[in-house]
């Protein structure tokens, strides 16, 4: 990992930034009005977004309004087609080619990545490996950490989401619940600056949604930075530090939890929250 940042020419900027007067406010991603097309068709159309230590913003708006394409955008599983991306200070450059714009560098690619980690509605843990191999997994071969502490912080990783009994299961022999707890703590393993959660309770009985948002909860608690897709509303206004309401690609209405839920101002918030 410090190989990969030495190359960008940020690792002073990241100890720099983690001299103790400007850890307040220390921003750890900024997205500058992000553009998305699919074909001809916009779907994203200007969104801004800052995250700083600490934040914890929520993204809401009824279904095909953006918000997963935001998040795949935040770490480059889409690649933006317009806009600006940094990550801890660190620009991310874009150049045109010939099959659009696309990242300058992959070494940003694989940078952005693993500062921002995406956990998804789907668990998507690899089906061949064992929980603890998919954990394991990106430390070893993404950062170059040895593997016996690489093991070692798993362990703790599954212990701490609750499935220390698990480590030696597949992904087939989880509960989806279990499954997601796992998922989180193989985003936890890169230690990321940033993690994205889409949807992480939708495909999951109700039953076993519960475990999965005190891991969240929790991640909070340590002073984590996260950016949420939820539709779990009583959730989102408990724990997120900022709201965005995302209408047909673009920012709608922003603001804090009781901004937002309690005097919402776009007649068109006030009616996707009223049919919630
Ligand atoms: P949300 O997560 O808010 O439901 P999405 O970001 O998934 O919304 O989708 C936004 C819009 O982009 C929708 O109209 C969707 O159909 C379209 N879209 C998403 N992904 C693709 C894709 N890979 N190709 C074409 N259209 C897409
Ligand atoms: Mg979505």
């Amino acid at each position: 990992m410090i190989k990969i940042i030495e190359t960008l020419g940020v690792a002073n900027k990241s100890l720099a930034s983690e001299s103790r007067d400007s850890v307040e406010s220390e921003t750890l991603l900024k997205a500058t009005k992000i553009e998305k097309n699919f074909g001809n068709t916009p779907v994203l159309k200007g969104i801004s977004l800052t995250a700083n230590r600490g934040d914890i913003i929520t993204l809401i708006g009824s279904s095909g309004s953006g918000k997963s394409t935001f998040l795949r955008c935040l770490n480059l599983l889409e690649q933006p087609d317009g806009g600006e991306l940094e990550v801890h200070g660190q620009k991310i450059g874009f150049k045109n080619t010939r099959h659009g714009r696309a990242p300058e560098n992959d070494r940003h690619v694989q940078w952005m990545r693993s500062r921002v980690a995406m956990v998804f509605q789907n668990f998507n843990l690899w089906a061949h490996m064992t929980l603890l191999e998919n954990i394991v997994e990106a430390p070893i071969h993404v950062l170059g950490v040895s593997k016996s502490k690489a093991y070692e912080h798993a362990h703790s990783l599954l212990e701490r989401v609750g499935l220390a009994e698990r480590s030696e299961h597949y992904p087939s022999q989880l509960s989806g619940g279990q499954q997601q707890r796992g998922a989180i703590a193989r985003a936890l393993a890169m230690n990321p600056d940033v993690m994205l959660f889409d949807e992480p309770t939708s495909a999951l009985d109700p039953e076993l949604v519960g475990d999965v948002l005190r891991v969240i909860r929790s991640l909070k608690e340590e002073g984590r930075t996260m950016i949420l897709v939820t539709h779990e509303m009583q959730f989102a206004e408990d724990v997120s530090t900022k709201i965005m309401y995302l209408n047909q690609g673009k920012v709608e209405e922003v603001g804090t939890p009781s901004q937002i839920f309690g005097h919402p101002s776009s007649a068109r918030l006030r009616q996707f929250l009223s049919t919630r």
